[in-house]
């Protein structure tokens, strides 16, 4: 029978993993997964371990779910793929439809590709071309946020601002403007997070007046910068926001890659922002947009920007950007069946009990005293380990203590994959409340562990 071992020694001769110095597997290798379940991933030694970060925030309801298997084994059958360049099919125009219905009113068009970078990607190619197709070729930068995340590819490890994944290659990278993230864990006590994101706005507002005429667009996470350490914020700053860009004539990209569908307690953070919510000009979205199965990715925008590209083709303004497997068949079909799940179970309502449940199981954590934060968005909660509580001063960051608590984590059924030291639980929506307290305590004890050496 195939051991961990034999999957691991034949790994470390051929793969190369991502985001991974790859020294570091000698000594903690990469865990085999042979078959998953639910909530479960089972290991080829038999161990099993509950995905409380959903398989890289991508996995909404399960593993191997029956209704989205046989959405996609129906696909299957029918056509598995086609160019998407004067072809078209079923489910491409069915999971459009569906997307321009749930995501805020006035993304009205769908552009799709296979990954959430190239959808970032997409969103910032289509906002300097509209400006150029309306005349205002001056306009060629974007404005982002301190601990922004968008993405690996060049130009949406640009507008991002995590120095691991970006300093090396700075000298490839077109410059943003950079605003401070409205990020409440830098709040003075006593001060609200809706006072602390308002007064963070003051320095947007000021990029925006001096640099409106040539920037582009302003592109932000909504609520929760994610890879950013699961930093986050309050709405206001989101409405606040898109006001200004209306008035400053600068699009507006949400990158919902990480918080849409459900992640933040709605299905899109933006529907936050405001009595109404608020509709950007881009939304790109992936991640959860197949509940995990395949990769898909959307770039959502208004009429408005589809309208200036809308021309004859001898004037040359189309939007000449493609990907091979753009609109695969196979991931719209799971992405429609996703959809259709959050109907037929009501997800996002469902999800206000597990919410519930994830904030009373860890409230103990804030009294802990090498833990700085207990913080929670919605389906996202996260636990800021810090060496000092009172000065909120970290660890040195090459003591890696959040890997200490991963470990404990392999060892008692919890796959809990730390952002440096800060442990954060956005796990699957068919997690139960029993388990959201055995990963709770297990985070504990975890956290014990790290910072008892
Ligand atoms: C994961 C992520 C991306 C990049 O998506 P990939 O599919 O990994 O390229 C972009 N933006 C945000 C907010 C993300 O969390």
């Amino acid at each position: 029978m195939t051991t961990n071992q034999d999957i691991i020694d034949r790994d470390l001769a051929v793969l190369w993993h991502p985001c991974t110095q790859m020294k570091d597997l000698a000594s903690l290798p990469p865990v085999p997964m042979r078959r998953g379940e639910g909530v479960w991933l089972e290991d080829f030694d038999g161990n099993r371990y509950i995905d409380a970060v959903s398989s890289w925030w991508v996995n909404i309801f399960g593993h191997a779910n029956p209704v989205i298997n046989a959405a996609i084994k129906t696909q299957l059958d029918q056509v598995e793929h086609v160019m998407m360049a004067g072809f078209t099919h079923e489910p491409a125009v069915a999971l459009a439809e569906r997307l321009v219905r749930i995501t805020p009113p006035g993304l009205n068009k769908v552009f799709y590709s296979d990954n959430g970078s190239a959808a970032v990607e997409v969103a910032l190619k289509m906002s300097f071309h509209y400006w150029r197709n309306t005349g205002h070729g001056e306009k060629t930068r974007f404005i982002n946020l301190t601990n922004s995340y968008h993405g690996e590819t060049l130009g949406a490890l640009a507008v991002g601002d995590v120095s691991l994944y970006k300093k090396t290659y700075e000298p490839l990278l077109l410059k943003p403007l950079t605003a401070r993230s409205p990020d409440c864990f830098h709040r003075e006590p006593g001060v609200s997070w809706a006072e602390h994101s308002r007064a963070c706005f003051a320095e947007m507002e000021a990029l925006l007046a001096e640099h409106a005429h040539e920037t582009c667009a302003v592109i932000v996470e909504p609520l929760v910068q994610c890879a950013g350490t699961m930093r986050m914020y309050d709405p206001v700053y989101l409405e606040l926001l898109r006001e200004a860009c209306t008035r400053y004539d600068v699009h507006l990209i949400a990158d919902e890659i990480a918080t849409g569908f459900g992640r933040t307690g709605t299905m899109f953070a933006c529907e936050q922002a405001g009595p109404n919510g608020i509709s950007p000009d881009f939304m790109c979205l992936s991640k959860g947009i197949t509940a995990g199965y395949l990769p898909l990715s959307v770039t959502l925008t208004s009429d408005t920007v589809y309208d200036a590209f809308y021309d004859d083709y001898e004037n040359l303004s189309a939007f000449l950007h493609s990907h091979s497997y753009t609109g695969n068949p196979l991931a719209c079909a799971a992405a429609i069946a996703t959809i259709d799940e959050f109907e037929r179970r009501d997800q996002i309502t469902a999800n206000q009990a597990l919410i519930q449940r994830m904030r009373d199981a860890t409230a103990h954590l804030v009294d802990h005293p090498h833990v700085a934060e207990v913080r929670q968005t919605g389906m996202i909660l996260a636990v800021e380990m810090v060496k000092d509580k009172a000065a909120r001063e970290p660890f040195d960051w090459r003591e890696r203590r959040g890997l200490a608590v991963y470990r404990h984590g392999l060892t008692r059924q919890a796959l809990l994959r730390p952002l440096g030291d800060t442990m954060y639980v956005m796990p699957p929506y068919v997690i139960t409340p029993e388990q959201i307290d055995h990963l709770a305590a297990t985070l504990s004890e975890g956290i014990d562990i790290a910072v008892s050496t």
